[in-house]
C-alpha cells in the first residue's frame, strides 16, 4: 500500500477496471484519495483485491489528463480549449447539420462499457430518442457479444447463469480460453482455492496458462488445442458424452425441448466427430480428449467458465452454443456449483449490455422491433422510436467510409487502439465529419476527433456497475469531477442542445427510470442497494433480492434449446508465407490497451509486451530470448521483443496488447463472428522474424 497522508474519511466504492467487480473503501484527505483498501462486506471480493485495483486512484490525477473541453473545425488543425456551453453546442449543430445534410441515419453512437449503467442507458436514450437512430453499440462487439447471442438462443437470455460464490461447490472446472488467475485475479484467486480443495481442473486452452501447473494445483487434462477449433472440441466431448450414454437423460427430458436433443445428440454421435477424427484436426490426442468428456460428465458438479477465447472467433457464438449444450446435456444447469459462466472483461461489460446499448435492443435484451415494447419506451420518452435495427460498429465505420455515415458520438472507447483492422478504422474515421470523443485521455481515436468532452473517472460520479455475475453495485463519488461534468451530466447537456428533453437531477432517478421500463431490473432501485449492498438481476416482484442463479425451475426461454453446431474452419488459414497461427491474452498488472493502468503508481509491475515462441519455432527463425522480432500479417506488421518459451506449442505464438507501440491490431485480421461481428482477434495467421528493433 502506497500512503500519502493519514486518511480523514472513508468512500465504500467499486473498482472500474475488471468484471470481477471488486468493492473498496476509498480513504481521503479532502478531495485526495490517500489509499484504496478492498472492502472486507464486498461481496464479489470479500476483502480482497488485485494490484490493479489497489492503485487505480492513480489515473484520476495524472498529468495528461484533459480536464476542459476542446474543438475544432478540422482533425489537422491544432485543439481550442473552449467553456462547456460552446463545446455542447458546437457538438449539437454539427450533429444537427449532418442529420439534415446527410439524413436521420447518418450519426450514431458508442456507449462505454467503463461508465455507469446509468451513463450508458442515457447515451442509449439519447441516439433512439434523441438522434432517431438504433445507431449505438458498445465494446462487447468486440469482446462478449457471442455469448448475448449464444446464450439467449438456448437459454433465452445474455448472462452467466451463477454467481461466483457458486464455484466452491464446483467438483469439476471446466476453464476454456480464460486466464483468469491474471485476467480476473480476485476470482481466479478463489478458483485457486477451491481447486486446492480437490475440484478438478480441465483447461481448453493453446497456451499453458498458469492454472494447467502452479503451486498445489495441477490440471487433471490440459487441452491445447490449435487456434480456432473450439467447436471442434467441444463437439467431440459432446460426442463422447452421447456415444457413451453418460447424458443426463432425465433432466433433459424434464427441462428442455426433447426433439431438439434428439436431433443434436444424433448429429454429435455421427463418428466425424469422434475424438480420433478431431485430433487431426484440434491437435489433441483423443484419449485426452475422451478423459476430459467423461470426467466433466461424472465427476459431481461440472462448472464452466469461459473467456474471450471463446467468443473472439469467426465460430464465437457457435462455440458459446456448444458450451450450453454441454451444460444442457450433462444437467450441469440450474443448481449452485455448475452453469455457464462467461467471465465479462471490463467492469460494467455487462450493465452496457443491459441498459440496451445494441442496435437491435432495448434495455433487457428486447428487440426493438416489439411494438408493445417500443410503444413503453416511447410512452415514457414522449418521442416516436425506430423500429429498425441500427448499424453495428463495423457497419458504421463501412457506411463512413461509403460516405453514408458522418457523425459519432464515443463515450469511453479507443476504437483506433482496440477494434480489429486499425487501418480501417482509421479510414472511417477519417471519413466522417464530427467525431466527439468523450475521454479521461487524449487516446488514439481522438487522433480522427473535432471535439474531445473530457470525461470523470469513477471517482468523482455516483452510479452503479454490473459484474460478471450479475451484480449491481453502487459507485460512490469521493471526489468532485475534475473537469466540472459528471459523463452522465454531459450526456444530458448534450440531448437539451439537440433539442430531446431529459431531466434528472441525480442518477438515482435515471435507474428509478431503468427499473421502470427493464424488467429484470424492476426491483433495483438506491435505496435496495443501500440496504442490501448489491443485488444481482433478475431483481424484480418474483425475486425482490435478486438470483444468485438462474435456471433454476426452468429456463428463461421456458424449455432449453439444443442447437447443432457444425464446425467450419475459420478463413485466416496458415500457409508458406505465413505459417504461424498468433493468439493474444492479457497480465495481471496491466488492463487492456494500459490508458489507465499505464498512469497508475503500480508501475513497478508493469512489463512490455512481448511475443511468445516456442523454441522449436524460435530456433526454425534464428531469433533469440529478448530480441526484436518483425511480426508480420496479411494485414500489416509490427515489431515487438521475443520471449521463447515452451507455454505456447510449436506454430503458435502469442502476445499481450496493452502497450501502444505494441500495434498488435494491425496485424488481426478482419474476419468476424459470422452472428455478431466479434472481431477474429484470437487467430491470426503471422511470420516472425529477427529483426533490429522496431
Ligand atoms: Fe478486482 Fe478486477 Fe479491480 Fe482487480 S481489476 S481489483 S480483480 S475488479
Amino acid at each position: 500500500v502506497i500512503e500519502i497522508g493519514q486518511p480523514e474519511h472513508s468512500v465504500i466504492t467499486t473498482c472500474a477496471y475488471c468484471g470481477v467487480g471488486c468493492t473498496f473503501k476509498a480513504e481521503m484527505r479532502g478531495n485526495e484519495v490517500v489509499r484504496m483498501v478492498p472492502w472486507k462486506d464486498g461481496k464479489a471480493n470479500r476483502g480482497h483485491s488485485c494490484v490493479k485495483g489497489r492503485f487505480a486512484w492513480g489515473y484520476a490525477s495524472h498529468k495528461e489528463r484533459i480536464l476542459n473541453p476542446m474543438i475544432r473545425a478540422s482533425i489537422t488543425d491544432p485543439w481550442r480549449e473552449v467553456s462547456w456551453e460552446e463545446a455542447i453546442a458546437y457538438t449539437a449543430s454539427e450533429f444537427k447539420r449532418i442529420q439534415a445534410r446527410y439524413g436521420r441515419l447518418s450519426i450514431g453512437g458508442i456507449t462505454s462499457s467503463r461508465c455507469t449503467n446509468e451513463e450508458t442507458f442515457l447515451v442509449q436514450k439519447l441516439i433512439r430518442g434523441g438522434f432517431g437512430n438504433n445507431n449505438v453499440d458498445t465494446c462487447a462487439r468486440v469482446c462478449h457479444s457471442p455469448t448475448g447471442y449464444g446464450l439467449s438462443q438456448t437459454y433465452g437470455t445474455s448472462a452467466g447463469t451463477q454467481d461466483f460464490d457458486s464455484v466452491e461447490q464446483a467438483d469439476v472446472i471446466l476453464l476454456i480460453g480464460a486466464n483468469p488467475t491474471d485476467a480476473h485475479p480476485v476470482f481466479g484467486s478463489r478458483m485457486k482455492k477451491r481447486l486446492r480443495e480437490g475440484a478438478k481442473l480441465i483447461v481448453v486452452d493453446p497456451r499453458r496458462i498458469d492454472l494447467v501447473r502452479t503451486p498445489h494445483v495441477e490440471a487433471a487434462h490440459h487441452l491445447p488445442l490449435k487456434p480456432g477449433t473450439n467447436v471442434a472440441v467441444l463437439t467431440a466431448m459432446a460426442h463422447v458424452i452421447v456415444t457413451e450414454g453418460l447424458a443426463d437423460e432425465a433432466f433433459v427430458r424434464e427441462r428442455c425441448d426433447w426433439d431438439e436433443f434428439q436431433d443434436w445428440a444424433s448429429f454429435v454421435a455421427d463418428p466425424r466427430h469422434s475424438p480420433e477424427a478431431i485430433e487431426a484436426v484440434s491437435g489433441v490426442p483423443a484419449a485426452d480428449l475422451r478423459a476430459a468428456a467423461r470426467l466433466y460428465a461424472t465427476g459431481g458438479n461440472g462448472a464452466i467458465y469461459y473467456g474471450l477465447g471463446v467468443t473472439e472467433h469467426s465460430q464465437g457464438s457457435t462455440t458459446v452454443m456448444a458450451i450450453a449444450n454441454l451444460a444442457m446435456a450433462t444437467g450441469n444447469i440450474g443448481r449452485p456449483g455448475v452453469g455457464v459462466n462467461p467471465l465479462r472483461g471490463q467492469n460494467n461489460v455487462q450493465g452496457a449490455c443491459d441498459m440496451g446499448s445494441f442496435p437491435h435492443e432495448f434495455s433487457g435484451y428486447r428487440h426493438v422491433s416489439g411494438d408493445e415494447t417500443r410503444q413503453l419506451f416511447e410512452s415514457l420518452w414522449g418521442v416516436p422510436l425506430d423500429s429498425e435495427p441500427g448499424l453495428r460498429i463495423p457497419n458504421m465505420l463501412d457506411a463512413a467510409v461509403d460516405g453514408v455515415f458522418k457523425g459519432l458520438y464515443v463515450q469511453g472507447e479507443d476504437i483506433l487502439q482496440s477494434d480489429p483492422d486499425t487501418r480501417h478504422v482509421a479510414a472511417g474515421l477519417a471519413a466522417m465529419e464530427c467525431v466527439v470523443v468523450q475521454d479521461l485521455f487524449l487516446n488514439e481515436t481522438a487522433n480522427y476527433a473535432h471535439v474531445f468532452l473530457p470525461g470523470s473517472t469513477f471517482l468523482e460520479k455516483d452510479g452503479t456497475f454490473t459484474n460478471a455475475e450479475r451484480r449491481i453495485q453502487r459507485v460512490r463519488k469521493v471526489m468532485p469531477s475534475k473537469s466540472g461534468k459528471a459523463d452522465w451530466e454531459i450526456t444530458l447537456a448534450l440531448a437539451h442542445a439537440m433539442g430531446f428533453n431529459m431531466n434528472y437531477a441525480h442518477p438515482s432517478e435515471i435507474m428509478d427510470e431503468i427499473a421502470r421500463l427493464t424488467p429484470s431490473f424492476a426491483g433495483v432501485s438506491y435505496a435496495k442497494l443501500e440496504a442490501e449492498g448489491s443485488v444481482q438481476w433478475p431483481c424484480n416482484e418474483k425475486a425482490p433480492l435478486g438470483t444468485p442463479v438462474m435456471h433454476i425451475d426452468g429456463f428463461v426461454r421456458g424449455k432449453g434449446r439444443f442447437m447443432v453446431t457444425e464446425y467450419v474452419a475459420t478463413d485466416e488459414r496458415t500457409g508458406p508465407r505465413f505459417p504461424l497461427l498468433l493468439t493474444t491474452g492479457r497480465i495481471l498488472s496491466q488492463y487492456n490497451v494500459g490508458a489507465q493502468t499505464r498512469r497508475t503508481e503500480n508501475v513497478v509491475w508493469h512489463e512490455e509486451d512481448r511475443l511468445e515462441m516456442h523454441p522449436h519455432d524460435a530456433e526454425q527463425r534464428g531469433v533469440q530470448d529478448g530480441q526484436w522480432v518483425k511480426l508480420a500479417s496479411r494485414s500489416g506488421e509490427t515489431s515487438l521483443r521475443a520471449l521463447i518459451t515452451e507455454r505456447v506449442a510449436p506454430g503458435v505464438v502469442y502476445t499481450t496488447f496493452h502497450h501502444p507501440g505494441t500495434q498488435a491490431n494491425v496485424v488481426t485480421t478482419d474476419f468476424s463472428d459470422w452472428a455478431t461481428n466479434c472481431p477474429e482477434y484470437k487467430v491470426t495467421a503471422v511470420q516472425v522474424s529477427a529483426s533490429n528493433g522496431p
